[in-house]
């Protein structure tokens, strides 16, 4: 099977999936989307109303400003992968109004399989993980990230990932916050960028073959 083949596979079953009490509450079950053949992929928390309503990650406000930083990097969503570690809206009831609430253990967990599919498919070289919860799935779990954003760490799911403020809470932060937080935000998209152009460079030379010298030919003194 071709990618294409296995992410329609992939679309068939998750889409069917009753693995955690979520799927009794969802509207859509809320899948990765952008480009399939992406070398980054960037992993938020998990779906909120906009989300659950339209079927596709990041749409509300969250998403604009992951957009808006996005662009100020040169890249748009449809060049890279966006996902989320789970795939149904996790909810709460409070006062007679429906909240987002964040995603209970057991819900990650089930939700995992799905991850690691998605990210099997596309095999992205650099994840970005928004906010702390992505960064314990795809990084270690512990991850503090006050201290441990915008380094580089190793992944199962990647050679190379890096944590991020979740554009959802740096929306939530009173002025000068915001600014700073902001500013973290979109450097480290920089940084996964320059990372992912970096290694692309790389393979691009590995593919350069010197060929062989014609019999009788001298051979490059290359040193
Ligand atoms: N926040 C997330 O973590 N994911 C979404 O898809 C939207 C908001």
């Amino acid at each position: 099977m071709n990618k294409q083949e296995r992410f329609l596979d992939y679309k068939k079953r998750v889409f069917s999936c009753r693995d955690c009490p979520l799927w009794e509450t969802r509207t859509n079950v809320v899948i990765g989307d952008g480009n399939i053949d992406a070398k980054i992929v960037l992993v938020g928390e998990g779906p909120g109303e906009n989300e659950d309503l339209q079927g596709r990650p990041f749409v509300g406000r969250a998403g604009k400003l992951l957009e808006e930083v996005l662009l100020e990097n040169g890249l748009t969503r449809e060049e890279v992968w966006i996902t989320n570690i789970i795939r149904c809206r996790a909810t709460i009831r409070e006062e007679g109004s429906v909240r987002n609430r964040p995603p209970r253990p057991q819900e990650v967990q089930a939700c995992k399989k799905w991850l690691e599919e998605e990210l099997s498919i596309v095999k992205p070289k650099v994840i970005v993980c928004l906010g702390g919860p992505s960064a314990e799935v795809i990084i270690h779990r512990g991850f503090k990230m006050t201290e441990e954003r915008g380094r580089w760490f190793k992944s199962v799911y990647a050679p190379f990932a890096i944590a991020t403020y979740h554009p959802a809470y740096v929306l939530r932060q009173p002025g000068r916050a915001f600014d700073e937080l902001r500013w973290m935000l979109s450097e480290d998209i920089a940084e996964a960028r320059r990372r992912a152009e970096s290694l692309q460079e790389e393979e691009t030379e590995e593919k350069v073959i010197i060929p062989p010298p014609d019999e009788g030919g001298e051979q490059l003194n290359l040193f």
